[in-house]
C-alpha cells in the first residue's frame, strides 16, 4: 500500500489549480508529511456546505478511510479560495462553507485525525493558504 517512512496528510479541496502547490506546501507544514492525498472537486465547501447527496457523501467517506486507514493520514485540510468558479460567493460566505465542511467531516470520520480549513488567497502572481 505504501513504504515504510512514506508520510501522508489528506486534502478535500476545489480542484482549482491555482491552489494545489500552496495547499500542499501548508499541509506538508502542518502536519509534517510529505504525500498529499487529494479529493477534489469544483468548489467542494459550497458542495458539501449546501447539503451533498448520499452517494458523494459515500464517495467521499470511502476516500478519507483509504487515506487515514491505509495511508495513515496524519491530518486532513479542507480548502476554499478566492475567485472560486465553482463556489462563486463572496469570501465570507466562502470560508463559512469552509467551516461547516470542516465540522461534516469530523463528523464523517469520528475525529480520527486531525481538520483543518484553509482559505487560499490571492497574493500578487500567487496564491497563500491562510488557516481558517
Ligand atoms: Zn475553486
Amino acid at each position: 500500500m505504501s513504504q515504510a517512512g512514506e508520510t501522508f496528510f489528506t486534502v478535500v479541496g476545489c480542484m482549482d489549480g491555482r491552489v494545489q502547490e500552496p495547499v500542499t506546501a501548508f499541509g506538508r507544514e502542518k502536519f509534517g508529511a510529505k504525500f498529499a492525498d487529494t479529493i477534489t472537486e469544483a468548489g467542494i465547501v459550497g458542495l458539501i456546505a449546501r447539503g451533498p447527496d448520499q452517494n458523494f457523501v459515500e464517495n467521499l467517506e470511502f476516500k478519507l478511510l483509504v487515506s487515514i486507514e491505509k495511508h495513515h493520514s496524519k491530518g486532513i485540510l479542507v480548502d476554499g479560495h478566492q475567485e472560486c468558479a465553482g463556489n462563486p460567493v463572496d469570501d465570507e460566505r466562502h470560508k463559512e462553507d469552509v467551516r461547516k465542511s470542516v465540522e461534516f467531516i469530523r463528523e464523517l470520520i469520528e475525529d480520527k485525525v486531525p481538520v483543518t480549513g484553509v482559505f487560499v488567497v490571492r497574493d500578487g502572481d500567487s496564491w497563500k493558504a491562510e488557516e481558517i
